[in-house]
């Protein structure tokens, strides 16, 4: 017998649309920044309902630039989520400030009560992560930031066009975008941040470009934080056609979660009312009433050839590198700490048939001992 394929989880097509508009900025010979940047600008900022988006180099870049717009001293607090990425943590301490950790809720996003009890006069910013594509409680996290003076900064790296109450990620907050490869909406490397407020806007502007407004009028230190029109002319196709991206991605999601229901101990993943969610990872917990533990179940699914991803095997101050960091406070985060031993992610993505669906949901049923 053949052994199946592998079932990837994540997947990169590029269509010939994106071909085409990258052919056409070769032929101009313009690579670097330019009217194509200034074009997904303006789709993004459509998409988020803001008056700017300022592309810049990668998500990273884009959480470092509105960290640093917003001019934080040491000793400045920002409180975020501890089951993040990296780069969450990496950028508020290049932004000089110090991190501090709130716990999550079941839907693995920033418990709102845990980010109130955190709050003092050292508090600058609250930085939710809107894990997976779900957005973080958006309503009650602003709230929090209104009452306190805070500003809100929203790492929507992995959450392009999801909504809470009818509003679109990064119009809540400064909105901070990846296009990294392996994000819903990709071109390689690239980021983005988001905003209304248009003081903002022209300071990551400048910051983005060696504290530039005219060529060598230096109104502030800055950087190169710029994208190129290469990458923009991957990225523009896609917020085209994000609506059925994540459609797709959804219908996807709903096959999963239909297939997977009433195995013991696994609990698929669940949307509070009002946020819709843009499926970047379909994540399953498997919980002490399972039959296999999530390390076994990773194993079979390795064995069966069927992709899946831990995000994240451990919280991000639980590395060595941060345990003694001056600048991170490792608060105690109980139901993050549990989620990293429980977590595993599926594939979800657009380009899956639905035989590829129904092959993971057999195996996982079967592993299960159903
Ligand atoms: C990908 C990602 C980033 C960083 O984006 P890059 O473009 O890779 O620099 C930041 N935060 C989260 C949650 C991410 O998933």
């Amino acid at each position: 017998m053949i052994s199946p394929s592998t079932i990837p989880i994540t997947k990169v097509v590029i269509e010939p649309d994106q071909e085409a508009a990258v052919l056409r900025v070769l032929r101009s010979g313009n690579l670097a920044q330019g009217p194509v940047v200034a074009q997904l600008e303006q789709a993004f900022a459509q998409l988020c309902g803001v008056r700017h988006a300022v592309a810049v180099s990668n998500g990273t870049v884009a959480l470092v630039a509105a960290l640093s717009a917003l001019d934080l001293h040491p000793g400045d607090e920002v409180i975020t989520t501890p089951f993040s990425f990296a780069a969450t943590l990496n950028a508020v301490l290049s932004a000089g400030a110090t991190v501090r950790f709130a716990d999550i809720r079941d839907d693995f996003t920033l418990d709102p009560d845990a980010v109130s009890a955190l709050v003092n006069e050292r508090t600058k910013v609250l930085l939710p992560v809107h894990l997976y594509g779900l957005p973080a409680d958006l309503p009650a996290l602003e709230s929090i930031a209104s009452r306190a003076g805070l500003a809100l900064v929203e790492d929507a790296a992995q959450a392009h066009g999801a909504q809470v109450a009818s509003r679109v990620v990064g119009s809540w907050g400064i909105g901070c975008f990846s296009f990294y490869a392996t994000k819903n909406l990709q071109c390689g490397e690239g980021g983005l941040v988001t905003t209304s407020d248009d003081r903002l806007a022209a300071r990551l502007r400048l910051l983005r470009n060696q504290g530039m407004r005219e060529r060598y009028q230096y109104e502030l230190p800055g950087h190169n934080w710029r994208l190129t029109d290469l990458q923009a002319a991957i990225a523009v196709p896609q917020v085209d056609r994000l609506d059925q991206t994540i459609a797709a991605r959804a219908a996807n999601a709903a096959r999963l979660t239909e297939g997977l229901a009433g195995l013991p101990g696994l609990l698929t993943p669940t949307v509070p009312a009002g946020r819709t969610h843009v499926w970047h990872q379909y994540t399953i917990r498997v919980t002490e009433g399972a039959p296999v533990t999530r390390d076994e179940l990773v194993k079979h699914l390795e064995h069966a050839r069927i992709g899946f991803g831990l995000y994240y095997p451990s919280l991000m101050h639980d590395y060595p590198c941060y345990v003694d960091h001056p600048q991170v406070v490792a608060d105690p985060t109980p139901a993050a700490t549990a989620a990293t031993a429980q977590v595993l992610s599926l594939p979800v993505n657009q380009f899956l048939s639905a035989g590829d669906l129904d092959r993971i949901i057999a195996t996982v049923r079967e592993i299960f001992g159903d």
